[in-house]
């Protein structure tokens, strides 16, 4: 089936009591044997829950990967799949990625005892060279945030497959629906699906999506020793936010891509960080890789902070706030906000500046997304 209705369906069978089109939202903590040594399909929520269940199969049948895994938040879905290093361990790990993820490997993965290089992987030489004999596996995101660089996944996963590596690949920009990272190789999808899986900025929440029987296991015994899993009421509510993923994406990207084209024709913009403008150094690869540009972008005010203060002070339509993917416009610093958790001379060597805006694009009308940062752009 194709993925809008996988969306939909995968996962997920009627009720067998009363025929409830929905999944109901099992809030239970445990679940009675049918008898002395007889358990069911499920006896411990920790362990496996059946509104997590539908959900779990849901987005491994998106990523076109064997088995899913969800859990309380896009942090708790890293810390888990990072235990699959351990002291001793190495692991080269993409330059430019989200700042929380850039925090849990410096200030808690290295503590472990596992060696986290930063590597930029955008060039494969420096990538085949970082690699060492204890290099367990490889962490990529793209495109990254808020530079809007791409990695080529191909290309990385078929050098990882040659030294015996493990991929990993966080998809949270982009969602199953625009870039699926398991067809082009990589051995691990981590998704924050507080962003667009679940689309409606009210739960927080993670996934792990994979291929391979072996880390299948191993991931399932982590989630249940380290207890990260989602609870069922969050289930629920991503279940329902997937439904409508295709649309929605469509109309992210659509606007997205319009409101790009508008930027870089502005006076006041000094340079636009969009995949799917030509202007962008790896359109090219965005166009091989990827089947849109998702809904979140970059853009750099000519001037400095105080000009980038100013549109942000100015805007009413686009919210002020962290975040991105669901159905409204936010607009946000990256510099003071998203990245603060980054030492500033990491966010510099980075390439992000004060002067720079991220905007994830809701789906809004097109007209009324303009109309508002052409009259904040009025107060710059
Ligand atoms: C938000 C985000 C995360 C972290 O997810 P949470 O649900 O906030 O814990 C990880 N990676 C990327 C790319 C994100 O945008």
């Amino acid at each position: 089936m194709r993925f809008e209705t996988l969306a939909i369906h995968a996962g997920q069978s009627h009720d067998p009591v009363y025929g409830a089109v929905m999944t109901p939202i099992y809030q239970t903590s445990t679940f009675a044997f049918k008898g002395v040594n007889q358990p069911r399909e499920f006896d411990y929520s920790r362990s496996g829950n059946p509104t997590r269940k539908a959900l779990e199969d849901c987005l491994a049948a998106l990523e076109n990967g064997t088995a899913g895994f969800v859990f309380a938040t896009g942090m708790a879905a890293e810390a888990t799949i990072l235990e699959l290093c351990g002291s001793g361990d190495h692991l080269v790990v993409h330059d430019d990625l989200y700042g929380g993820t850039y925090r849990l490997l410096v200030n808690v993965t290295r503590r472990h005892g596992v060696e986290v290089d930063f590597v930029n992987l955008r060039d494969l030489d420096l990538f085949r060279k970082s690699i060492r004999p204890n290099t367990k596996a490889v962490w990529t995101e793209t495109p990254t945030n808020p530079l809007m660089n791409l990695l080529d996944l191909r290309a990385i996963a078929e050098i990882a497959r040659e030294r015996g590596l493990t991929t990993i690949c966080d998809n949270t920009f982009l969602s199953p629906y625009f870039q699926r990272p398991l067809e082009l190789g990589i051995d691990v999808v981590v998704h924050s699906t507080t962003k667009y899986i679940n689309g409606h900025s009210d739960v927080v929440g993670g996934a792990i999506i994979v291929k391979d029987a072996g880390l299948a296991q191993q991931i399932k015994f982590l989630q249940n020793a380290m207890g990260t899993c989602a609870g069922p009421q969050d289930c629920f509510l991503v279940l329902r936010g997937v439904k409508t993923l295709g649309v929605r994406m469509e109309a992210h990207n659509r606007n997205a891509l319009a409101l790009a084209h508008w930027l870089e024709a502005h006076p006041k913009v000094e340079r636009v960080l969009h995949p799917g403008l030509e202007s962008h150094p790896q359109h090219e690869l965005a166009r091989r890789q990827m089947s849109g540009y998702g809904g979140t972008f970059s853009f750099c005010v000519k001037g400095a902070e105080q000009e980038a203060f100013r549109l942000l002070g100015a805007v009413k339509l686009f919210t002020l706030a962290e975040s991105l993917g669901g159905v409204e416009s936010l607009i946000e610093h990256p510099w003071s906000m998203t990245h603060a958790s980054m030492p500033e001379e990491v966010r510099a060597a980075m390439g992000i500046t004060g002067n720079m805006i991220r905007i994830s694009v809701g789906i809004e009308h097109i007209d009324d997304q303009i109309a508002d940062l052409e009259q904040a752009f009025g107060k710059v």
